[in-house]
């Protein structure tokens, strides 16, 4: 059924991110017998916000960006999420980066709900100071919205502790006092916790081991293919690699590398700092990123953007485990093919959730202005990724459903109950 968002006379599109997953939304919604008021309620996000940020070039012109910020639902706490940088960001896509943080944050069992911010351009081709002044300006449109206690904005793809650090200065500004809790992601230094930059990669590993344990698999003998070499991608290769994962294949945007024998994964990350493409590393087969998703392994780790696994490549996928280090890497429309093919999936919504945990744990020592070491703050990811991955598991298990369709039932359960708890006020 296309959902109320999408305007019926165009087509349904497999790659809008949107649709992808309100059709798994309602499948969830229709396996719990979800109250019919509340599906209606938590089909909607809860605030859509559009703005047009001009800003000043270096040349001196003056160039107006297209920005977004979706509240998708507060009914568990502040909304949580991330902002994105890039020239394909759409307004379909941060609806569902919203819904997708609400659910997250639900199976996790954090005291969050979900948003996700996103401005349309290009950050390569801007400098700096450009950077600087779209996110000011684009903080400071947004101040009634976003706060501590309202929505706290972390960093997403092209985003980074810097840009958190102007967010955070520019509120604090206004706010004419300090206000670390605003944002999340930001360097140490400034209120950031220790363990967050890794904390996406570092959650991964830590599902992988726990999917790894149940089909018995050795972990030195495990062969992980990732697709995406930043801040997801990179640290789970790196932190698999540490373990002892067999890492064989690993892409970013400008290539994709093969060794079957496992490649050097601190060497392929020193070369790409240095030289900012993978073209021109002689240690590696180069292939296709097409090939790389095909790739034989025990576990695909798809860690850049949406949309990588689709009703067109979903059959040729060779591998045991999907850990999917991305946000909705994978189609609707794919779901059935990789699912008929027995592949274990460990979906976005649980998989990807180690970065917003310790955001979580951020926000917390903000709040508290007491820091903990690392190894607190990973013993406690640890704990929370773990529990998380078995009450999926058992989710599956009980509803005799797949690991999507049980993440995204948990998390409609656990939202949809608080909602009930705190009444609606209409
Ligand atoms: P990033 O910008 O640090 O890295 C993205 C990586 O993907 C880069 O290496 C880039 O070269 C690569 N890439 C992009 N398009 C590609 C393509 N078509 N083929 C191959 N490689 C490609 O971003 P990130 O923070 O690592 O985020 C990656 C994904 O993980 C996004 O979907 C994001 O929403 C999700 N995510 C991020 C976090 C986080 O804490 N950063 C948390 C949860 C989910």
């Amino acid at each position: 059924m296309p959902s109320a968002f999408v305007d019926d006379a165009k087509e349904i599109k497999e790659d809008n991110p949107f649709e992808s997953m309100m059709q798994r939304f309602d499948e969830a919604a229709g396996r719990l017998n979800l109250d019919p008021n509340i599906y209606k309620i938590l089909r909607w996000p809860n605030r859509e916000i559009t703005l047009y940020i001009p800003v000043m070039m270096d040349d001196g012109n003056y160039q107006v960006f297209t920005g977004y910020r979706v509240q998708h639902n507060f009914a568990r706490g502040p909304a949580k999420g991330g902002l994105r940088y890039s020239p394909d960001v759409s307004l379909d896509e941060v609806r569902a980066l919203a819904a997708w943080m609400t659910w997250k944050c639900a199976v996790v069992n954090i005291p969050f709900g979900g948003a996700k911010g996103g401005i349309i351009c290009d950050p390569r081709e801007m400098s700096p100071v450009e950077l600087e002044r779209l996110t000011r300006r684009y903080t400071a449109e947004l101040l009634d919205f976003i706060g501590p206690e309202k929505d706290v904005p972390a960093p997403d793809m092209n985003t980074n502790e810097q840009v958190m650090a102007w967010m955070m200065d520019t509120y604090s500004m206004h706010a004419r006092h300090t206000v670390t809790a605003v944002v999340t992601g930001k360097p140490i230094e400034i209120g950031g916790s220790r363990g967050r930059k890794e904390a996406t990669g570092r959650g991964l590993l830590f599902v992988c081991n726990e999917a790894c344990k149940k089909f018995g698999f050795r972990i030195n003998e495990t062969r992980v293919v990732i697709q995406g070499a930043g801040n997801v991608g990179g640290t789970a290769a790196l932190l698999m690699h540490q373990e002892g994962y067999k890492v064989i294949g690993l892409a970013d945007i400008t290539g994709s590398l093969f060794n079957p024998r496992g490649l050097d994964i601190p060497g392929v990350l020193a070369y790409l700092k240095e030289h900012k493409t993978v073209e021109g590393y002689t240690e590696a087969e180069h292939i296709s990123t097409a090939d790389l998703l095909e790739l034989e392994c025990e576990i695909l780790l798809p860690a850049a953007t949406e949309n990588q696994i689709t009703k067109h490549n979903a059959d040729r996928i060779r591998c045991k485990i999907l850990a999917e280090g991305a946000n909705g890497p994978t189609t609707a429309d794919a779901d059935e093919i990789v699912s008929a093919k027995n592949i274990f999936v460990i979906p976005d919504i649980l998989a990807n959730a180690g970065g917003v945990t310790v955001s979580y744990f951020e926000w917390v020592q903000d709040r508290m202005g007491f820091f903990w070491n690392e190894n607190t703050v990973n013993t406690r990811l640890h704990e929370i990724m773990v529990s998380s991955f078995h009450d999926v598991v058992a989710f599956a298990n009980k509803y005799r459903v797949n690991t999507r369709l049980a993440a995204y039932m948990l998390a409609i359960d656990r939202v949809a109950y608080d909602t009930r708890l705190r009444g609606i006020y209409a």
